[in-house]
C-alpha cells in the first residue's frame, strides 16, 4: 500500500524534529494533503496508526488539512482551481490540464506535549 510507506515517511520527519526539538511525544499531527494528489485520507489515517504504534507518535491525532489545487489548462490558457484530480476545466471543459499546485504531502506542523 502506497499510504504506507507515506506514513513511513511521515514518521521518519517525526523522529527528525524530534531529535532536533528535544520532545519525545506528539499530540497532533498536521498534515498537507493537496486535493490533487494521489493519496487517500483515510488510507493514510489508517496507516499512520499501524506505523506509529510503538513509537513517539502513537495515538497522535493527524489532522489532514487539503488545499484545492491549481492547473493550467492549455486549451483556454488559464490557470483554474480544481477540486479533484479529472475534474475538467470549470471554464472551458477541457481535460487538457497541467497540475500546478495542490498535490503536494508535507508535514506542516507537530503539537508536541
Ligand atoms: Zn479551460
Amino acid at each position: 500500500m502506497h499510504e504506507m510507506a507515506l506514513c513511513q515517511g511521515i514518521l521518519d520527519i517525526i523522529r527528525d524534529r524530534a531529535a532536533e526539538e528535544g520532545f519525545d511525544r506528539v499530540a497532533v499531527v498536521h498534515l498537507c494533503v493537496g486535493a490533487l494528489s494521489h493519496v487517500d485520507p483515510h488510507a493514510l489515517e489508517f496507516g499512520f496508526d499501524a506505523v506509529t504504534r510503538g513509537t513517539l507518535a502513537e495515538g497522535a491525532e493527524l489532522k489532514i488539512n487539503r488545499p484545492a489545487g491549481q492547473a493550467f489548462c492549455m486549451a483556454c490558457s488559464q490557470t483554474v482551481t480544481l477540486a479533484a484530480r479529472g475534474e475538467a476545466c470549470p471554464a472551458c471543459g477541457s481535460h487538457q490540464l497541467m497540475v500546478v499546485a495542490g498535490d503536494e504531502l508535507r508535514v506542516e506542523e507537530l503539537e508536541v506535549s
